[in-house]
């Protein structure tokens, strides 16, 4: 199949494009290179440097014709969307919607969007939260994905549009942006690995649902055929403290360290997880990879890799 990978030079989608050129399958990225890197992209993957809220992506459409959109191009800094929630909401909302428009436009078969489990359900009442739980965003990056995917919704009513919404929890691995806002593994491996003292905002005990990038792959694999209109967890269940993922990072890198504390920052949850009993039961998909096999992979890449 021919399939266009939107932010297929970032973190996650540059391993999906990994995985599907794997498969044999002809792949074109669109990534305007804002937080990706070109040379995250595979040689054999066709490239196009733009931004999805462009006009211009219906040229792109027009000239390649893919059979499947998988859509992971966002911003996806929380504190960004707090303090610039026009700029989050143009890029997220506008640019998925101009994505959404030109798949129903040139008969794309299927949408697969990397949407939030993580943010959308806010403070979960009893975790791990099913696809059930309410929504509730605390942050405006959570506001436009899920309008997203009401976008998607709504044109699988009104244009027949098939689409898959996978929720992730937090993914981690080789590959993730390690000066950024988000991704603590990666943030305290490449701390720890040069030496530096990583921060923990708030007092450690704050949760989240830790899954693998390898294992978010095998998701987006099995959602090229399976999962119609379907909105589906991509998580493990476990919650892991921020404590206790330093610990674990610090434990591989081979240190004796002490993180730095600070005030939690605004639009974060204190605690999260994602139950994915029903993306086991329709897609067959369940994680593989254990927190601690998954940060020894990710360090040794960080060894190779410091940017
Ligand atoms: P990332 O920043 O590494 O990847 C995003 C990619 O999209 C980058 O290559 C960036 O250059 C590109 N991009 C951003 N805005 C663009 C635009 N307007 N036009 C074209 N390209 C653009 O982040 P990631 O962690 O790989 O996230 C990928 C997707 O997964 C995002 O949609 C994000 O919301 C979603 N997601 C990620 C996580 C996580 O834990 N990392 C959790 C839930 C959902």
């Amino acid at each position: 199949m021919k399939i266009l990978v939107t932010g297929g030079a970032g973190f996650i989608g540059s391993h999906i494009v990994d995985t599907l050129i794997g498969e044999g399958h002809e792949v074109v990225v669109v990534d305007n290179l804002s937080t990706g890197f070109k040379e995250n992209v595979n040689s054999k993957a066709k490239f196009y440097e733009m931004n999805i809220v462009d006009r211009a992506l219906s040229k792109i459409f027009d000239e390649e014709k893919p059979d499947i959109v998988n859509h992971h191009a966002a911003q996806i800094d929380v504190r960004k969307s707090v303090s610039d929630p026009i700029f989050d909401a143009e890029q997220n909302i506008i640019g998925s919607l101009n994505v959404i428009e030109n798949s129903v436009k040139y008969g794309v078969k299927k949408l697969i969007y990397a949407s939030t489990g993580g943010a959308l359900y806010g403070e979960i009442e009893n975790p791990p939260a099913d696809e059930n739980h309410p929504i509730s965003p605390i942050s405006n990056y959570a506001v436009s994905k899920c309008a997203v995917e009401f976008y998607l919704l709504v044109h699988a009513k009104l244009h027949g549009l098939n689409y898959t919404t996978l929720r992730y929890a937090n993914v981690y691995g080789p590959r993730q942006n390690s000066l950024g806002e988000a991704g603590v593994v990666a943030i305290f491996a490449r701390q720890l690995l040069m030496n530096e003292q990583p921060t923990i905002f708030g007092d450690g005990s704050k949760t989240r649902d830790y899954v693998s990038v390898f294992d978010v792959v095998e998701a987006n694999k099995l959602s090229l055929t399976k999962g119609y209109n379907g909105i589906y967890n991509i998580g493990t269940g476990v919650e892991t403290s921020d404590k206790e993922v330093f610990d674990i990072v610090a434990q591989v890198v081979g240190v004796k360290a002490e993180p730095k504390y600070a005030p939690v920052r605004p639009g974060e949850v204190n605690h999260s997880s994602l139950d994915s009993a029903k993306v086991g039961r329709e897609l067959g998909w369940k994680p593989k990879i254990s927190l601690k096999d998954g940060v020894a992979n990710t360090v040794a890449y960080f060894r190779k890799h410091l940017r």
